[in-house]
This record gives structure tokens, C-alpha cells and sequence, in this order.
């Protein structure tokens, strides 16, 4: 089950104040897909960890809207012209919401691995709203954030970069794109620093690349 509050924020972009719900807790998760998307019982949580003003449309997650942000006015004005216009012809879903928030982050120059996740949870989010065509545009962008990330000097930790070549594996197994697949699965047994804590991962790799499955068992 998942548990939500309300919490009151502020809007470092149009001063306007409201308020968003946002999880306390969950449980009773009900499996994990080959993506690492874990499934709750009842209510999905994904789109509770992120906030977004519904009258310019920045969005982020509850630090986004703490006194501290500073934005400078270009970002103001690419939320206004750029991410506020959206909002007329959308429902502030989880995936929109999750959307603005890594575009706005991009513009702060946040780091390829942040995107990534970011756009991972917009997919997420997709696969709950039965939106195929846009989680495969968003997985697509989870996937190039994370292979720029794992090309970064220091943008993915040596222990997660065989996990993390994994799920660009899987992300273009779920978009469709077998060939990108098949070299991303190959790339994992380079990556594996820690042969027997990351058996697993080596496994999965094969077994993504030879028999697919959607979910853990
Ligand atoms: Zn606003």
C-alpha cells in the first residue's frame, strides 16, 4: 500500500504556492520488472516523488522548491515558454511530471546519470498511464543519458557500471531495438569488477539477450 501527504510548496518560478502530495511510505511491492521497475500493491507511487506547478511548469523533486534554488532567468523563461505551454493540452501525469523535472534539471546542468533516471521513471510512469509510444521515446532518452554517463570520467561508480550496461541493455530491448541490445548485454562481462556479488547481473545480461523475461522471478 502507498501512504501520501500533503506538503505546501513554493515555486521558485512564478512565486505561486500549493499544495502536492507526496509518499510516506510504501510496501507490499509486487515484483520487480527486468528494468528495475518494482511494482507496489494498490496505488503506484512514481509519481508522488516529484512536485510540479501547474501554472508554468517547473517541476522537480521537494528540494527543487526549497529556498535555496537559485535559477537564473534564462531557465525562468524556458520554463515558461518551453514547459508551460504543455500543460494545455496534458494532464499533469507522473511521466509529464518526471519529464519537466529532467528538463529542468538538464538546464541547472545536472549530471547524464540524474537525467537518466529521471527519464527511467518517466518510462516508468508510461507503462502505468498504457502510453506505449511515449515510454519508448523516454526509455530511449534513459538510455543515451546513461551510456553518456557510463563515457563520463567519473559518471557511474565502477561497482554499478556493469548493472547500469545491463539496464541500456534492457532499454533498448524494451524499445525495440535488438541490435543495440545484443552490444549493450555483450559489454556487461567487461564491466563486472566484483565477479561473485555481480554473478547475477552477467546472468540476467544472458538471459535478456537469449530468452527474454519482463519481470524477476
Ligand atoms: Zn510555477
Amino acid at each position: 500500500m502507498t501512504t501520501l501527504h500533503l506538503i505546501e510548496l513554493s515555486c521558485p518560478v512564478c512565486a505561486r504556492s500549493f499544495r502536492s502530495q507526496t509518499v510516506v511510505a510504501t510496501n507490499g511491492f509486487g515484483g520487480k520488472r527486468t528494468d528495475f521497475h518494482e511494482r507496489a500493491a494498490g496505488m503506484q507511487p512514481l509519481p508522488y516523488f516529484v512536485h510540479l506547478c501547474t501554472q508554468c511548469g517547473y517541476a522537480g523533486v521537494t528540494r527543487d522548491f526549497g529556498d535555496e534554488v537559485e535559477l537564473t532567468d534564462l531557465i525562468r523563461t524556458r520554463v515558461w515558454s518551453e514547459l508551460g505551454p504543455a500543460l494545455r493540452h496534458a494532464l499533469p501525469s507522473g511521466s509529464l511530471k518526471y519529464e519537466h523535472a529532467a528538463r529542468v534539471a538538464e538546464w541547472m546542468g545536472q549530471d547524464a546519470r540524474y537525467l537518466a533516471d529521471l527519464y527511467l521513471r518517466a518510462a516508468w510512469c508510461c507503462v502505468d498511464e498504457g502510453d506505449v509510444e511515449a515510454e519508448r521515446y523516454f526509455r530511449r532518452h534513459a538510455a543515451w543519458r546513461f551510456a553518456e554517463a557510463l563515457d563520463a570520467w567519473d559518471g557511474v561508480p565502477a561497482e554499478e557500471r556493469a548493472v547500469i550496461t545491463y539496464l541500456v541493455g534492457e532499454l533498448w530491448r524494451r524499445v525495440g531495438d535488438d541490435v543495440q541490445a545484443q552490444t549493450w548485454f555483450d559489454r556487461v562481462e567487461d564491466e563486472v569488477t566484483e565477479p561473485s556479488a555481480q554473478a547475477w547481473v552477467l546472468e540476467v545480461a544472458a538471459q535478456q539477450k537469449l530468452a527474454p523475461r519482463e519481470w524477476f522471478t
